[in-house]
């Protein structure tokens, strides 16, 4: 069975053509699913997630959510937010430190009052155990805490893109497009697990696309494989596929997670200026970018519609002002 979900995004987001990314090719038309505008305190593709791990974590009768991520994490500011919309108390564990500088998420997460430990870099390498004593501590204060592991990629987590996909079906027959080809950047895992779930289970026949921002593609095909055996334990549908099936376009982490090369940000400030959307350095930039490269390649000769899911970031975008040079 789908777990069910609160109601938390602006949903259901946007579909709208992009007039750039189409010209790449001629016989290709790529529009892009704004989840950007999933929200304001909780734009981007986390809240989609959070909708049904919060939904767990209030089942559960947690009063604090626990999570972690960089200082400048998408994902952290999305559950402080929740948290301070539903009265939850929020902890985060930060990779990062004290003399950050106090802007875009981590400027968020501040205002909605979250809990913020720092940790190093190594530190961070043991997050899980890092959050389950965090647990343990505040047991000892009688606060219920509920971990929600980085990106909220895990069983629970992957539903909110599942979700997603179910609305882009209604989306196709509204607008009369039907798209051959989803293609989402690859952070954490969840947002692709949840599309390609779905798409098997409707049996939809589109082909799913991941291009990731981090890592290399054998990293994601096990995590995203694990995300969907941990789905499946709620949903319980007769799933097969083969790992060859999950569809990672690797070869634009670039520079490194969190890192931009000049190409990158060239071709984030093109989107800009020719279609007036803003892509965000460290995960669609990179994607979008990835994309247009593999349209050029031939990639995707055989099809005709292509939806990108712009999965938000412009709050992560702001305190890199300085690498696009103005
Ligand atoms: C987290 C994030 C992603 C990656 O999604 P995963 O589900 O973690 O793979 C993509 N874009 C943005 C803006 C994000 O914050």
């Amino acid at each position: 069975m789908i777990p069910k979900r609160l109601d938390l995004a602006n949903l259901p987001t946007k579909i709208q053509a992009s007039r750039y990314l189409s010209s790449i090719d001629e016989n290709i038309n790529v529009y892009i699913k704004r989840d950007d505008y999933s929200g304001i305190e909780v734009s981007g593709n986390k809240i989609r997630k959070l909708e049904f791990a919060v939904k767990e974590a209030f089942d559960q009768g947690c009063d604090a959510l626990i999570t972690c991520g960089a200082t400048q994490s998408n994902h952290a500011r999305a559950t402080a937010a929740v948290a301070a919309k539903l009265g939850l108390k929020s902890y985060l564990i930060l990779r990062g430190n004290e003399n950050d500088s106090i802007d875009g998420n981590y400027l968020l997460d501040k205002l909605f009052g979250a809990n913020i430990i720092f940790v190093t870099a190594k530190e961070y390498e043991d997050r899980e155990t890092i959050m389950n004593k965090l647990v343990q501590n505040l047991k000892s204060e009688d606060i219920n805490g509920y971990i929600i592991p980085e990106g909220a990629s895990n069983g629970i987590g992957t539903f909110g893109y599942y979700h997603a996909f179910e609305e882009i079906i209604r989306q196709e027959k509204e607008i009369g497009i039907e798209f051959d080809a989803i293609v989402c950047a690859v952070g954490s895992g969840g947002t692709y697990g949840g599309l390609f779930l779905a798409n098997l289970v409707n049996k939809s026949n589109k082909k799913i696309y991941g291009i990731n921002v981090s890592k290399d593609k054998e990293h994601f095909v096990n995590c995203i494989d694990k995300h969907l055996k941990d789905a499946n334990e709620y949903l319980g549908a007769n799933i097969t596929y083969g790992l060859e099936d999950i569809m990672i376009l690797d070869g634009y982490v670039g520079q490194g997670y969190g890192i931009s090369t000049k190409k990158e940000i060239d071709f984030i400030k093109e989107v800009a200026k020719r279609d007036g959307i803003i892509f965000d350095p460290v995960y669609t930039g990179k994607s979008a970018y990835g994309l247009v490269n593999e349209i050029k390649k031939g990639t995707f000769k055989n099809i005709k519609n292509i939806l990108f899911i712009h999965t938000g970031g412009l709050l992560g975008l702001i305190p890199k002002r300085e690498e696009f040079g103005f």
